[in-house]
């Protein structure tokens, strides 16, 4: 049985105590994983902060960009091997996660090395009264440990979108992946010593959340600052552990996402981009729209047109070229969606398609397969239009007026993203403004530009990460004022 093991100072260790991955697509035991006790954790965190103030403290930027740089190729030149792991992990097809997880993966660490390099800070001059005045800038230097705290629905892109910009602004990391999705970090630990990333900048602990691995990081006195990826309620335990030594938190949280699709949209765009958007990943994408509201004279034809994408995906292994959608993460969650399937039966919903689970041949009958959804006629207060469920589904309403639309999609204490379809410009923009979220998409969805800021409104986060602002959550800004 392949065991997998965390990644402290530079070292793969193995731990008296295991849990089991299983696979998503037949539900066997794929790997053992070592669980991490505190005294790992201590372990990694205490080699975390020696190399803070060792080697890695003490390289120029330009040597860490190169390491960087070359840490992004690495991850390349091994493609397979992290596409392999993270398919075997989640299930979800190679197609995808070819063309964004390890990719994307990937890039994150060239991309942050970039911004980093090309981010001024401030400047001031100030008047003094004998005249000859006083200059102030800004000077950046690393927050410290950073504990990196992850979920499993895009394991690696979601770990390295942190750990990018963590190690470009110089801090060292310790990352507890989720325990669904344990094999492409750890996989990093070997790409790390290949590329000659000192030891201790980055560390690996497995496990769960509460009294174990998650939560001996979050509470560790030696973590200087917290990110997190993962559910609003997990969130607000972080935030409480890390209240204790006033510790800052980046937070990227839960979603209730809506699509607000005008009768003056591109039809076609509408659909596939709403496809993508509530299927893709079966469902679990956190900026995934779970309640679509479409203009009337068009509702009718869109929810034709919607059901008849759904249909068309096919599941399927990974490696299947023409699979369309892959199991969910695990039984616990694919119990957990079809409780979900099931509120909305009982609340009267008219089933449009799928509802059940699909039907798989051999040992994938155990897997954790659920069809793609769609529902119509449920009233605003529905459990499904107002939870997020996390998988692939959506429910569909029509609507006639702009101001209609907008307190209904605004009705909700989530805020993460919105797509909204329209040709009409002023509509799109005015629309946009006044949505209460952090990323308003216009005729598409998951288009990212890494300089851009990325994070939720309301519930659905704290802080903004990408480009300059990674800059404002992992590093401390002092300003220095010299008398001249
Ligand atoms: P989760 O909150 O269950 O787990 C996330 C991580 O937190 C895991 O590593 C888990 O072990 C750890 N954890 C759990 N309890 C903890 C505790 N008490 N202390 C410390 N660590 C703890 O989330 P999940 O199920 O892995 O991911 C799905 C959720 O993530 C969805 O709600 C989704 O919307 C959200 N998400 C948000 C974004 C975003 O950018 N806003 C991106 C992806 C996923």
């Amino acid at each position: 049985m392949k065991l997998i093991q965390n990644f402290i100072n530079g070292e793969f260790v193995a731990t008296g105590s295991r849990f089991n991955k299983h696979s998503p697509l037949t539900n066997q035991v794929i790997a053992e994983v070592a669980e991490a006790t505190r005294d790992e954790v201590d372990a990694a965190v205490k080699a975390a902060h020696a190399a803070l103030k060792g080697p890695w403290g003490k390289m120029s930027f330009a040597e860490r960009t190169e390491m960087l740089h070359a840490l992004a190729n690495e991850i390349n030149h091994r493609f397979d091997e992290f596409l392999a792991a993270e398919c075997a992990d989640t299930g979800k097809p190679h197609s995808l996660a070819a063309h964004i997880d390890i990719p994307r993966g990937a890039a994150n660490f060239k991309i942050f090395a970039d911004v980093v390099k090309n981010v001024p800070t401030e400047f001031f001059e100030t008047a003094t009264p004998d005249g000859k005045g006083a200059i102030n800038y800004g000077y950046r230097t690393p927050v410290g440990v950073v504990g990196v705290i992850c979920p499993w629905n895009l394991p690696l892109l979601l770990m390295t979108w942190k750990v990018g910009p963590a190690l470009a602004c110089g801090n060292t990391v310790v990352v507890k992946p989720s325990e669904e999705t344990p094999q492409t970090a750890t996989l990093l630990g070997e790409v790390m010593n290949k590329v000659g990333i000192p030891k201790g900048v980055y560390n690996v602990v497995h496990g769960f959340g509460p009294n174990s691995a998650g939560e001996f990081v979050t509470t560790h006195p030696l973590v200087n600052a917290i990110t997190f990826t993962g559910e609003t309620r997990t969130g607000e335990i972080i935030m409480k552990a890390a209240a204790k030594g006033s510790r800052p938190v980046s937070l990227e949280m839960g979603g209730k996402n809506a699509a607000i699709v005008f009768a003056d949209c591109d039809f076609d765009a509408a659909i596939e981009g709403t496809l993508r958007s509530a299927f893709v990943n079966c469902g679990q994408v956190c900026l995934g729209t779970e309640r679509v509201y479409v203009e009337r004279p068009i509702f009718d034809k869109f929810v034709a047109a919607l059901k008849k994408g759904a249909e068309a995906l096919k599941p399927g292994i990974p490696e299947d070229k023409s699979t369309g959608i892959g199991p969910l993460i695990s039984k616990e969650h694919q119990r957990k969606v079809l409780s979900y399937y099931q509120i909305a039966a009982a609340a009267g919903a008219t089933v449009v398609t799928g509802g059940g689970i699909f039907d798989m041949p051999g040992e994938l009958k155990e897997g954790c397969w659920v069809q793609p959804t769609i529902w119509t006629g449920l009233p605003e207060t529905a459990r499904v239009i107002k939870e997020e469920i996390f998988g692939p589904c959506c429910h569909i309403s029509p609507f006639d007026t702009e101001q209609e639309v907008l307190a209904k999609a605004n009705d909700n204490e989530y805020g993460l993203a919105t797509a909204i379809w329209t040709l009409n410009v002023s509509r799109a923009h005015r629309v946009a403004h006044q949505m209460e979220v952090g990323l308003a998409w216009v005729n598409s969805w998951f288009l990212r530009d890494l300089r851009t800021p990325f994070g939720g409104a309301k519930q659905s986060g704290i802080g903004r990460e990408g480009g300059v602002h990674s800059l404002e959550f992992y590093t401390e800004q002092k300003n220095v004022c010299l008398k001249l």
